[in-house]
């Protein structure tokens, strides 16, 4: 039996996410120590420290299912977003949500719309429940949210749109946004991926989870797995109408958030200094990175996120390679079809120090 030719045509045709290698497999490949890795858009300040107390705590009950409905978690968050709490669907990590919205909107013969270069979870998930992609060309390597809008048809279920996206960091204004929701059909989920919001300090960003009762389709999701620093214990959510918070929990495996990560995000939550000083340190990294990227003549795509991508001006693939070599592990972001950029999440100082100079004496 060939199991290849026995799986569905989606899967088949898939080509899985590809993770970054763990630091201590690399090194051990490569025969180095004490690299830095900026290749995942972790935080770099790590998690607030009542994180490790709320952990610690929640460590005497392993034994115990964790609360299959998030009932404090989702208040939490409700409250802090001003959202009732039948409106949030709990994930294990907002990749677990995306996916399940695609399993609940869309199969064989349907079409899911996003952009050329956006987050790599859409295709996957589009192809894992059979339906087509339609990728619309991206502008200045953003999201064309009019292109996105005309290139809905009666196929089409979903549209995802990634605000900020990754791995361009490009983002779209409230108008932009509200002109897209108010252009497509109240039949087709536009899902607004909104994991990196708590980075975005522009005016014009939009306040989407305001339009939740004017916008039936919409659906926003979050993550505690950027800003809050809780990657590892993959925890996020949906905000949308009841109704499809009811659908997805059809098909959400009742206890697919842990209770460790249940209590970090309580624990995080509650810590706006965290956040507060997260969003400062990431501003003055990316300046710092700028302005390196600057003195070395290169050209990158401006981001809200806490990455930035830049041009090398050449097949990244070797410059990649160079930089490890050095510790210091970045993004190739060839497989976004962007074969001469590097994704280069922002770091401490020190660390983005580090690969501006590494990245000078690669590029000579
Ligand atoms: C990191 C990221 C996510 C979040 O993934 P989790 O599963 O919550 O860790 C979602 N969307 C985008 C665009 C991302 O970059």
């Amino acid at each position: 039996m060939n199991p290849h030719s026995h799986a569905r045509p989606g899967i088949r045709r898939l080509t899985p996410y590809q993770p970054g290698k763990p630091v201590e497999e690399l090194e051990r490949e490569l025969g180095i120590e004490g690299s830095i890795k900026l290749a995942s858009n972790e935080n770099p300040l790590g998690a607030s420290p009542r994180v490790a107390d709320a952990i610690t705590r929640a460590l005497t009950e392993v034994e115990r299912y964790p609360d299959g409905g998030g009932v404090v978690l989702r208040r939490a968050i409700g409250e802090r977003l001003g959202v009732k709490d039948d409106t949030i669907t709990l994930g294990n990590g907002s990749n677990d949500v995306l996916d399940l919205i695609a399993r609940v909107f869309a199969g064989p013969g349907d079409e899911i719309v996003f952009s050329q270069h956006s987050f790599a979870v859409y295709p996957i998930a589009t192809q894992a429940v059979g339906a087509d992609a339609v990728v619309t060309p991206a502008v200045e390597f953003g999201h064309d949210l009019v292109a996105m809008a005309k290139a809905v048809t009666a196929r089409t279920r979903i549209v995802f749109v990634a605000n900020p996206n990754n791995p361009t960091g490009t983002w779209n204004t409230r108008d932009e946004i509200r002109a897209l929701l108010e252009s497509v059909s109240e039949e087709v989920i536009v899902v607004i991926d909104e994991a990196y919001a708590e980075y975005v300090e522009d005016e014009r960003y939009p306040d989407t989870l305001a339009w939740l009762g004017e916008f039936p389709n919409l659906v926003v999701t979050r993550t505690f797995s950027k800003i809050y620093g809780l990657a590892s214990l993959r925890i996020g959510y949906s905000i949308s109408s009841p109704e499809i918070a009811d659908l997805i929990n059809r098909v959400r495996h009742p206890f697919n958030v842990n209770s460790l990560a249940q209590q970090a995000a309580l624990a995080a939550l509650e810590d706006e200094e965290f956040v507060a000083a997260s969003r400062r340190a990431n501003s003055d990294g990316m300046t710092q990175l700028e302005s390196g990227f600057r003195d070395l003549g290169l050209q990158w795509i401006p981001s809200v996120g806490n990455f930035l991508t830049v041009d090398v001006g050449r097949d990244a693939g070797p410059v990649y390679d160079a930089l490890l070599h050095k510790g210091v592990i970045v993004r190739p972001v060839a497989n976004y079809g962007l074969p001469n950029h590097l994704r280069i999440s922002i770091g401490l100082a020190e660390e983005n120090d580090r690969c501006l100079t590494a990245l000078r004496e690669v590029l000579v």
